[in-house]
């Protein structure tokens, strides 16, 4: 993880494959890490040996690959409007970056909410960006 990096917001296709991913993992919880480019998230790494059920997402901390530069997590609720952190995801948000990701059903366009380490709701901006072909 790189420090003093401030995320300003995220790719518009990752927040959509990350939407379509807790879709069709539900009612079972998924759990990733986000990596960014500069300061816009564009990538979701689904990590090995985390453990899902539809109470908790644990991440593995000793399964994360060495050199990962993650930024922060993302992991779905099952329960619908379920948006707030709980206590084991504040324990998790401390420990793996500044910006944290919650989804929850039904997983529409807006069904997600993004909390800094401390488990704070922030602002997370969609940014448009144009794949290469
Ligand atoms: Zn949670």
């Amino acid at each position: 993880m790189r420090k003093g990096r401030k995320i300003a917001g995220i790719a518009k296709d990752t927040l959509d494959f990350i939407l379509e991913v807790s879709k069709s993992n539900h009612p079972m919880e998924f759990i990733g890490m986000l990596c960014a480019d500069e300061d816009l998230i564009t990538d979701v790494f689904f990590l090995p040996g985390t453990i899902s059920s539809d109470e908790n997402a644990i991440i593995r901390m000793d399964m994360m690959p060495v050199g990962l530069g993650y930024v922060g997590s993302v992991h779905s609720h099952p329960h619908p409007a379920d948006m707030r952190p709980s206590e084991q995801d504040l324990l998790m948000f401390s420990k793996t970056g500044k910006c944290h990701i919650i989804t929850f059903y039904p997983f529409a366009e807006d069904s997600w909410r993004c909390y800094n380490s401390k488990g704070e709701e922030r602002e997370l901006e969609i940014v448009e960006r144009v794949l290469e072909v």
